[in-house]
């Protein structure tokens, strides 16, 4: 069986074609620029030469279109007919409350994405697009929807709640719902496997650190608190995101620099977190690389996004009453070696300790607290797109 993993952005398609026989990726890339000047479709055929198309990409049909005449080229193809594609998988970024797994597309779930808009507006609209443009290229195959928000739907109603009148809740669900759920899913069972003990037995704490950034906590394999809270804003400092800061700031600063309700919100989103504070850059090596020739911002803002995961940390102790494994990932996570070692200085208390020669790791799975530590440190490369191939293929798989 042979699942299309797909991940629609405003003006991007991200694919993967997965045989799910082996789990093995035949082919990937990348539609970007899609409605903009200079359209492109760089993919990537397993064990063939990268091809770069560019065309005139006015709209996400034409983009399918285009990874669909991709995958069945004679020359850079891995399939003969789309009709070897069994079944597609979407990233959904936000389900609501309505979706605590993942679910076939139906006109009735179409209708629930298209209600959860307004409390993703810049997120759901292209995912909702690529479904249908799907559904146009390719009319009969299923469709599934993988979403960001599930894993955490299991949080209580105590850690999922502001602390609101009672109504923001009911009247427009002003809620925590945490992200990045497929990952800290993932790796939450990774970690599980790699300690040889089932989920139900272990209290683990996954940290997704990339630009966008997030914490949860596992408990006995369910999420009971998640760091990003109504949006993907809330929580860790992140390359431009500020990440929690006291709610009053936003008034004050719309009415001291005359912003509107949009632009204190791409102040929030865009500006700040590690960008805002170097001044220097979002991306992580940038701001590593300035660190280093001795910026002091810099040096900064990446203590202060070390100081809040372990903050972080610390609180997700006392929510599960114990810790059985941290698990870093995603591309700071996976890479960067000197901030899981900023991180994790100070977690001596809770016995354990990164051990230099095994953190000297990069994108691989592998312990790296040192031997016979308390609570085991661990770096787990995530993998979002198995996670929805294989949710496609658990849904789909019977409907062959
Ligand atoms: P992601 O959003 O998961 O793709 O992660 C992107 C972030 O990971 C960027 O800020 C990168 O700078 C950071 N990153 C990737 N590789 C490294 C590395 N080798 N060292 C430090 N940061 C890295």
């Amino acid at each position: 069986m042979k699942v299309l993993v797909v991940n629609c952005g405003s003006s991007s398609i991200k694919y993967q074609l997965v045989n799910m026989n082996d789990e093995s990726v035949l082919a990937k890339g990348l539609v970007e620029r899609i409605g903009l000047d200079g359209s492109v479709l760089t993919h990537q055929p397993e064990g063939k030469d990268k091809v770069i198309i560019n065309a005139d990409i006015s709209n996400h049909s034409i983009g399918i279109k285009l990874v669909i005449d991709a995958l069945t080229d004679s020359q850079h193809g891995v399939i003969t007919s789309m009709t070897e594609i069994a079944a597609v998988g979407h990233r959904v970024v936000h389900g609501g409350e309505k979706f605590a797994d993942s679910v076939l597309i139906t006109p009735a779930v179409m209708k629930a994405l298209e209600d959860c808009i307004e409390m993703a507006p810049l997120h759901n609209p292209p995912n909702i697009m690529g479904i249908n443009a799907c559904a146009e290229i390719m009319p009969g195959i299923p469709q599934v929807g993988v979403f960001d928000t599930a894993f955490h739907q299991t949080m209580p109603k105590h850690a999922f709640l502001y602390a609101l009148p009672y109504e923001a809740y009911e009247k427009y669900g002003v809620r925590r719902y945490g992200f990045h759920g497929t990952s800290h899913k993932y790796v939450s069972q990774q970690v599980a496997e790699l300690m040889g003990e089932h989920m139900t037995n272990l209290r683990i704490i996954t940290c997704h650190l990339g630009n966008g950034a997030s914490i949860a906590a596992v408990k006995h394999g369910k999420c009971i608190d998640t760091s990003m809270g109504f949006t993907p804003l809330e929580g860790l400092v992140m390359g431009t995101r500020s990440g929690g800061i006291d709610p009053a700031i936003v008034p004050f600063l719309m009415k001291k620099e005359n912003m509107n309700a949009d632009q204190v919100d791409n102040y929030l989103n865009k500006k700040s977190g590690v960008l805002g504070v170097s001044g220097v850059s979002s991306d992580f090596r940038d701001i590593e690389e300035a660190a280093n020739s001795g910026n002091e911002r810099s040096e900064l803002a990446l203590e202060m996004f070390a100081y809040r995961v372990r903050k972080f940390i610390g609180s997700y102790v006392a929510a599960m009453g114990g810790v059985d494994a941290i698990v870093f990932t995603a591309g700071l996570g996976e890479n960067s070696i000197s901030m899981r070692d900023k991180i994790s200085n100070g977690l001596e208390y809770l016995g354990t300790r990164i051990d230099p020669v095994k953190n000297n790791v990069r994108g691989k799975a592998q312990e790296i607290s040192v031997d016979g530590a308390k609570v085991k440190i661990f770096v787990i490369p995530t993998n979002e797109e198995l996670v929805i191939a294989r949710d496609t293929k658990a849904i789909c798989g019977n409907l062959a």
